[in-house]
């Protein structure tokens, strides 16, 4: 049987979005799983449309991601571009001689002609039809150029671009694994541009061209690229090359049914790793969005994923990226993290929201490790860690919710218990800290509800939070000591 070869084929016209990364993890997971290559392709033939740092920025996203190619174009660490594999060059615009073979081949089979068509005749008849309410397109004026007349144009300096030569009232089909059999007739299609006037081929001539070089087997790309593919067909049959199989996937949709736009949020990939999101939990999710496995499984590993994925359970309507449900996910990898994970990913939040520093890092390693075990299970995120740690770093005050506690008839009494139980105390550590309540139970005569709550919010301005014996170990007997000093002069 033939290798199965995807390709994840981008333009680097800006950041790789949300949709893009599952269109490359689709890719990427049906090639694992049937023993394929992935390719990365980039198709810059549109030099109008290149942004400065996008190519690189897609290669680091992908990376980031975890999902791995075995074939294409590569960042390098001193930030260099290099290509690997035997199909090369897959930079779209270092191929430039490749294409005008076919081109001329396809206008000595008749399937493709010369047009000289100026820009002011192609807007007048674009008005004209949109006046009288018909779809713009070209209108074939130059179809019947003959040749010989063309390549005398051609010989005098005229400009020109190639157009596809579609029959007219001719039926396309094609079969799309998520959409099913497709039929569109000719006639609602245009006479595309394949070589644009200044030698570059358009996208829809490059993309068939390289597909059938690289041997790719599998198209899978958004709908947005549905009604280009009529074309693409075609144009595998002008060529007399065997048409891959065809994929489009829904488009990935917010809740309210529309396109994610950068208007409404987060749509980039740099977006979500910024936020805190692990890499791990955004796939994850990002496979569901438009998938479901067989099972009702919702938390599934890459090579889980790779495992059980399958076109045919590809919905065929848009996927709807929800944030809380991404939340969800994201929040059980979190959970998974061991404590020196999740402190190295909670250093950088810490330090932005100015709450430590390097030297901090180094000096209070175990006390970091502390700190985040303490609130791991919390965490949706990894920039949650900061409000999360927030009843340590900021300034003490009590929550105006929680002020009414502390007006306890025992409150000093209790305020006090804790002053005198740790003035013996040294450093509280954690064995001592898990006993500690019981002592001033012991001490004051204080239970329940009077000794809890009160303590709590003396200690850290809340009524509720983490595992108690942990917060007097990261607090420390300075600072416990200096927090209930503020509470009797402020708050008593
Ligand atoms: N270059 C196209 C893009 O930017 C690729 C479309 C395709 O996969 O054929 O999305």
């Amino acid at each position: 049987m033939k290798e199965v070869r995807l390709r994840f084929a981008p333009s680097p016209t800006g950041y790789l979005h949300i949709g893009g990364l599952r269109t490359a993890l689709y890719n990427y997971l049906f090639a694992k799983g049937n023993n394929g290559k992935f390719i990365l392709r980039i198709e810059d033939t549109d030099q109008g449309r290149y942004v400065e740092g996008a190519l690189e920025n897609l290669i680091q996203s992908l990376e980031w991601s975890g999902i791995e190619y075995d074939e294409g174009v590569y960042l390098q660490e001193d930030g260099s571009i290099v290509q690997k594999g035997d199909y090369g060059p897959y930079i779209q615009s270092e191929r430039l001689g490749t294409y005008r073979k076919y081109v001329d081949q396809l206008i000595d089979s008749g399937h493709a002609y010369y047009c000289f068509c100026s820009r002011e005749r192609l807007d007048s008849v674009r008005e004209e039809q949109k006046i009288n309410g018909l779809v713009p397109k070209y209108d074939g004026f130059c179809r019947n150029v003959t040749k010989e007349e063309a390549e005398e144009r051609i010989a005098n300096g005229e400009e020109y671009v190639v157009r596809l030569k579609l029959p007219r009232d001719y039926d396309i089909k094609f079969h799309d694994l998520v959409r099913g059999d497709i039929v569109i007739n000719s006639d609602d299609s245009d006479d595309q541009v394949l070589l644009k006037s200044d030698g570059f081929p358009t996208y829809h001539m490059a993309v068939v061209v390289d597909d059938h070089l690289m041997e790719i087997t599998h198209i899978v790309r958004g709908e947005e690229w549905l009604s280009s593919t009529p074309k693409h067909v075609y144009l595998y049959e002008a060529l007399g090359w065997d048409e891959p199989v065809y994929v489009h996937l829904p488009t990935v949709l917010n809740k309210d049914r529309q396109k994610l736009s950068k208007r409404h949020g987060d749509v980039s990939v740099d977006d979500f790793k910024e936020r805190g999101y692990l890499k791990e939990g955004l796939i994850n999710y990002l496979a569901l969005v438009g998938w479901s496995p067989e099972t009702n499984q919702e938390i599934l590993s890459m090579d889980e994923l790779i495992e059980q994925f399958s076109f045919e359970r590809v919905a065929r309507t848009g996927g709807i990226f929800d944030k809380d449900k991404l939340d969800w996910v994201n929040a059980h990898y979190m959970r998974e993290l061991s404590i020196e994970e999740l402190t190295e990913g909670s250093i950088p939040y810490l330090k932005e929201a100015g709450y430590i520093d390097d030297e901090f890092v180094q000096e209070n390693e175990e006390w970091l490790h502390l700190l985040l075990e303490t609130i791991q299970e919390s965490l949706h995120r990894l920039e949650e860690v900061t409000e999360k740690v927030g009843f340590i770093f900021d300034d003490f005050k009590v929550e105006e919710d929680s002020l009414e506690v502390l007006k306890g008839e025992t409150v000093p009494e209790l305020l006090q218990g804790i002053k005198e139980e740790l003035e013996d105390v040294d450093e509280i550590d954690i064995e001592y800290a898990s006993g500690f309540m019981k002592k001033i139970q012991k001490r004051t005569g204080i239970k329940g509800k009077n000794l809890f709550m009160p303590s709590r919010v003396a200690l850290t301005g809340v009524s509720r939070g983490p595992e108690f014996a942990n917060v007097l170990v990261l607090l420390g007997k300075e600072r416990i000591l200096e927090r209930i000093e503020y509470v009797e002069e402020n708050y008593i």
